[in-house]
């Protein structure tokens, strides 16, 4: 935490520096406070971390505290399910709210009592229309709204059909209550709106005590005020919405304290929809395996795919917050992926699509063991051991019978390393009737192993490799784009699931990897199979049956490899 009067705007966001300008004119008696209100209606998404992010790092940046509010006006819609997964996302990334876990629910009853006090005070009426009546009397921005026949209802009235609202006298949809402000504010949020609707429906926490539930207009910044929050950052839909906020809060705030609403702009990412009913969809219909589909844009999702807090963290970052909206491109997301992987992840040898190699003047039933570094990038990260025999397997794609020129890799007649071990020589190629290849036969110089006279010796090529009798197979699910439009949401005359990417998911079996890898193979471990790219162990995987996500193929490898995967 750094004081707030050492610290400068220059270099903070937008939102940093209109919170520093509260903070040190003294407002709300120098308090910082904010809140993360997710509805508990779906998963966190990617766009979610960029308001966490937001909201727990602003405080912890100026020494003060966020709320998690889970803002749960809507009983149809959530479940104790989402409750719990968007706690253990936020901790995932790195947050806590200590014991600052709030529910919108929590406030019905003052929401409630509010409400009475503003029917009293001729603030808000019963409205009977339905909610197309109500909305064809809304007027549009440069139309006023008409008036609702039942606008003028007493105070005692209003209040005796409230109460038998709530009382549950009243089907869904019969009434609602609304706030008497003035159908002809050019804010359309200002045209009379709702504030309670009835909903036949238990609630996960409040059961069947309310048949009354507020709308979020009429329930976030009250919520915000009965917290203590100080400020409430939201995204820039909500702008449209601030006087209504303003509006309701004025019924409880005063100069000493009073909770402000910034909003700053959305992530949006190419190559998937953040929509959570969109989602939702995804999921219900089977369209992807559920939440934590290592394709989906949720933080489960890439989580299970294996990419790290810390690049999540470090992607929003680059972004940034400002009062535009954008489109941020997924690669951004990917290379931020592999910064972060590069640097933490274990270097293996695993071949996905294995072909048959035999060294023929390599001693059968000989084993010997080479070393290979465990990551470049991190001193003291060590090495571990790998089996080194007559019969490897390489990766089919690393051959080629008839290479083109600056083909760098093995053939007929040419030489390549095998990493961390010999330099080798094809001899012989075997087929099968149908003229597959089966086996490729090569010598090996002796020579040339890591502190032998011929180590030096230089080819253009070194390829990956495990031994056949020690190698471990395992699936290897490959990812692409969930979606195959740059922008799903922009096309609005298109069902967004045909424009699913029926490529999205490539299952290979038979991958072989390394002894080194199975035996530690445990989840959330990181791996990058060299030349490959990098993966993590699925959360299906177990010790009989491996199963290895490709979190991303690596961008730069240290030998080109043209592989289709
Ligand atoms: P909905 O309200 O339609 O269910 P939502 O995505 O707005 O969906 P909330 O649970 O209400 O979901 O969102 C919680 C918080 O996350 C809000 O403050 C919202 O502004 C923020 N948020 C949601 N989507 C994004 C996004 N794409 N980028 C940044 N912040 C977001
Ligand atoms: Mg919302």
């Amino acid at each position: 935490m750094t004081e707030p009067d050492s610290l400068e705007a220059k270099g903070l966001n937008f939102v940093e520096q209109e919170v520093l300008a509260d903070l040190q004119a003294g407002k709300n008696g120098g308090r910082l406070n904010t809140r993360f209100p997710p509805e508990p209606n779906g998963y966190l998404h990617i766009g979610h971390a960029k308001a966490i992010c937001m909201d727990f790092g602003i405080a912890e940046k100026f020494g003060g505290t966020c709320n998690l509010r889970f803002d749960d006006t809507n009983p149809v819609k959530e479940d104790v399910e989402y409750v719990d997964s968007i706690r253990e996302d936020i901790h995932w990334l790195g947050f806590d709210w200590g014991d600052r876990e709030y529910y919108a629910s929590d406030y019905f009853p003052q929401l409630f009592d509010l409400a009475v006090r503003l029917i009293k005070e001729g603030k808000a009426y019963v409205d009977d229309q339905t909610s197309e009546q109500i909305a064809e009397q809304k007027g549009t921005p440069t139309v006023p709204g008409t008036e609702s026949p039942y606008r003028s209802r007493t105070p005692e009235e209003n209040l005796d059909l409230f109460m038998r609202m709530n009382a549950g006298e009243f089907a869904e949809g019969s009434r609602v209550l609304r706030a008497k402000i003035d159908m002809a504010s050019p804010n359309m949020h200002f045209r009379d709106p709702i504030m309670y609707r009835i909903i036949n429906h238990p609630h996960h926490r409040t059961g069947t005590k309310w048949k009354v539930y507020p709308m979020y207009d009429f329930a976030h910044g009250q919520s915000d005020y009965f917290e203590g929050v100080t400020h409430s950052i939201c995204t820039l839909e909500f702008v449209p919405h601030r006087p209504l906020y303003e509006y309701f809060v004025n019924e409880l705030a005063d100069e000493s304290y009073c909770p402000r609403q910034i909003e700053f702009n959305r992530l949006n990412l190419t190559y998937t929809v953040m929509s959570k009913r969109k989602l939702l969809q995804l999921v219900k219909e089977g369209l992807v395996a559920g939440w934590d589909d290592p394709r989906m844009p949720t933080i489960s999702g890439m989580r299970r795919r294996g990419y790290t807090p810390q690049s999540i963290r470090n992607f929003i970052d680059a972004i940034g917050y400002t009062k535009y909206e954008a489109l941020n491109s997924v690669s951004l997301l990917e290379h931020a992926v592999r910064e972060d992987l590069n640097r933490i992840a274990t270097r293996v040898m695993a071949v996905i699509n294995p072909v048959k190699l035999v060294i023929t003047n390599y001693p059968e039933g000989k084993v010997e063991t080479v070393k290979l570094e465990n990551n470049p990038e991190q001193e003291g990260s060590g090495e571990h051991e790998m089996p080194f025999t007559r019969e490897l397997y390489i990766e089919r794609e690393d051959f080629m019978e008839n290479p083109p020129k600056k083909f760098f890799r093995l053939f007929p007649g040419g030489e390549v390393r095998l990493k961390g071990a010999y330099i080798i020589k094809c001899d012989e190629v075997v087929k099968d009737a149908d003229g597959n290849i089966t086996e490729l036969h090569c010598t090996y110089d002796p020579d040339t192993l890591s502190g032998m006279p011929g180590a030096a010796r230089k080819v253009k090529g070194t390829l990956h490799w495990v031994s056949a009798a020690h190698a471990i197979d395992a699936e290897a699910r490959l990812y692409d784009r969930l979606f195959d439009v740059e922008n799903p949401a922009a096309e609005p005359d298109r069902d967004f699931r045909e424009m699913l990417n029926p490529e999205s998911l490539k299952v290979v079996k038979g991958i072989k990897v390394e002894p080194f890898v199975a035996a530690n193979a445990e989840r959330g471990r990181k791996f990058q199979f060299q030349r490959i790219g990098y993966f993590t162990p699925d959360y299906d995987s177990t010790a009989d049956a491996l199963v290895f996500n490709r979190t991303i193929s690596l961008k730069d490898t240290w030998q080109k490899v043209q592989s289709k995967q």
